[in-house]
């Protein structure tokens, strides 16, 4: 049967085999329902099927569905995972769990300036709502930080936005510039910087994500090992064509919207 529940099962037993083949636990892996586009009643159904993480791009029409569930506002783990401008960053901080696309250091400080002011997200964890789990090597235990990844743009292809790092191996100067950059967004005191986000090229062919995803994988060794004081414990990457490639590469969450919701208007 052909049914969101039953689709979303599909995409749990494939992540458990990408992950077997690469030697990691499925637990390893989180799934988040890319939901944008499609009405919240659809997210209401995956959520009853037992999705708890779901990804929208835009704060316009994430601002809304959240809205229209707010009833669930405790049990659902909102990431925004689209290109956010500066002047959206008050309600993003306000907004959302976890954002995957901090592309600036610009940017980071916006976000960090409005998560220590949010009084939505305060009483939300007031109110007992899931908290991304606290990383024991890293200084961050403060629930009122918001959780971030930098997304990097390792490929040079698949779109302008995200940290530019296209054959970092070959350019030092760029990665350094990159380093300065994210020790700062480190000290900001809003943020929990949490790991690295990046989109593979768009190509018919999933096997072509794959040096990009072993690129990614590799530049978050290097961070571990050059800024030890986030951890970079995560790492968003895989989408409906390509998540099973990115789970052997080492993805930790994998951002799925047309398996799951079917394709978009
Ligand atoms: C739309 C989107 C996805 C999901 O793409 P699908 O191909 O529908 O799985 C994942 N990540 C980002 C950043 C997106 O914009």
């Amino acid at each position: 049967m052909d049914t969101l529940a039953a689709r979303i099962a599909q995409i749990y037993e494939r992540i458990a085999a990408a992950a077997g083949r690469a030697g990691r636990a499925p637990s390893e892996v989180r799934l988040v329902g890319v939901a944008k586009t499609h009405p919240p009643e659809l997210v209401a159904e995956a959520l009853a099927a037992g999705l708890a993480d779901f990804g929208e791009n835009r704060v316009q029409e994430a601002q809304a569905k959240i809205a229209a569930l707010a009833t669930e506002r405790t049990r659902v783990r909102w990431h925004l995972i689209g290109h956010l401008q500066s002047n959206k960053a008050k309600r993003a901080a306000e907004l959302f769990d976890m954002v995957h696309s901090v592309d600036s250091l610009h940017l980071a400080r916006a976000l960090a300036r409005h998560t220590l002011v949010s009084e939505d997200r305060e009483s939300r964890i007031e109110d007992g709502a899931p908290q991304p789990e606290c990383d024991p090597q890293s200084s961050i235990l403060d629930p009122r930080r918001l959780p971030v990844l930098l997304q990097v743009n390792v490929s040079g292809e698949a779109s302008k936005e995200g940290f530019d790092l296209a054959g970092w191996q070959a350019r030092p100067a760029a990665l350094e510039a990159f380093l300065a950059e994210a020790e700062q967004i480190l000290a900001l005191p809003g943020l929990a910087v949490r790991g690295l986000m990046t989109i593979a090229p768009w190509g018919s062919d999933p096997e072509q994500a794959r040096p990009t995803f072993r690129a990614a994988q590799q530049l978050r060794e290097l961070l571990a090992q050059r800024l030890p004081g986030a951890g970079w414990p995560e790492l968003s990457m895989g989408m409906t064509d390509d998540f099973e490639g990115a789970i052997e590469e080492g993805a930790t969450i994998v951002r799925v919207g047309r398996a799951i919701f079917g394709s978009r208007a």
